[in-house]
């Protein structure tokens, strides 16, 4: 239930449809049936249909002429097909698809912007006004359009939810994903990486090092501001820095076999000798 509530309030879309969306699942919006409880004089019926019934939450919202072919035109999409038993089971099913990112956001959206549209019809046929079922569906992709550029900068320009669709999955197939991972060096190697950078470009500029063994253990890291300079000086810097540790690790290490050799040589010999 906090769950569902959480999934009500998202960035990019105004308040308002976020608090109407809230009012509905919790049952406090003043629609002819409750208003007709408090009341018996009010009528409870719809005014939404060809031949009205009791204006409920679930009427009002899903299950009227209009409701339900609003619901049945954006649900046309693949994983969002299946029977509209309920308007919380109906929302559910467009909060729990399983697609790219950019998809689950909008399909985040797009039942908040249809509730609230059918409110905003409901209401401005109530006060006399007209509102078509194609002005829903305009002003319906107009708000998720508006949603997408806010949240991802991004400008669709059609008003259509197959095209929206479309844009969307075709930005998802567009995507090329590269794994950038590290490969750790043969046993016996050590493997340097190094990074450099400058702030500005000529700039406040810092190189760094790390090194680590064929287990992928960290041996060395080291980091330190140099003059400054530009990106490419830093990153040469950083290469420089780090071949010179490695170096003078292999000549200690060296040093330390040879002279571990020669005390083994003059242990075994009687004599020692650390002439290289
Ligand atoms: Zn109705």
């Amino acid at each position: 239930m906090n769950e569902d509530l959480n999934l009500l309030w998202i960035k990019g879309l105004p308040f308002k449809l976020s608090y109407l969306a809230w009012r509905i699942w919790n049952g406090k919006v003043p629609v002819a049936s409750l208003m007709h409880s408090w009341n018996p004089t009010i009528s409870q019926d719809c005014m939404c249909c060809s031949i009205p019934v009791e204006e409920t939450i679930e009427h009002l919202f899903l299950k009227s002429e209009v409701a339900f072919r609003i619901w049945d035109h954006y649900s046309r999409v693949d994983g969002l097909l299946g029977p509209m038993i309920n308007l919380k089971q109906t929302v559910r099913r467009w909060w729990s698809s399983n697609s790219s990112y950019r998809i689950q956001v909008v399909f985040q959206v797009v039942p908040i912007v249809i509730l609230w549209c059918l409110w905003k019809r409901r209401n401005t046929i109530l006060h006399g006004g007209s509102f078509s079922e194609r002005k829903v569906s305009w002003e319906i992709n107009d708000i998720i359009l508006k949603a997408i550029k806010t949240r991802f900068k991004r400008d669709i320009g059609r008003n259509s939810w197959p095209d929206i669709i479309t844009d969307l999955q075709g930005h998802r197939n567009n995507c090329s994903i590269n794994i950038v991972r590290w490969i750790p060096p043969p046993t016996n190697w050590v493997k340097c990486n190094t990074d450099g950078t400058s702030r500005g470009n000529p700039g406040p500029s810092s190189a760094a090092f790390c090194i680590r063994d064929s287990s992928g253990s960290l041996m060395v890291a080291k980091g330190f501001k140099i003059q400054d300079t530009s990106n490419l000086v830093a990153e040469a810097r950083a290469i420089r820095e780090g071949f010179f540790f490695v170096r003078s690790i292999i000549y200690h290490m060296s040093l330390l076999k040879l002279i571990l050799w020669s005390l083994y040589k003059s242990w075994k010999g009687g004599g020692m000798s650390l002439g290289v």
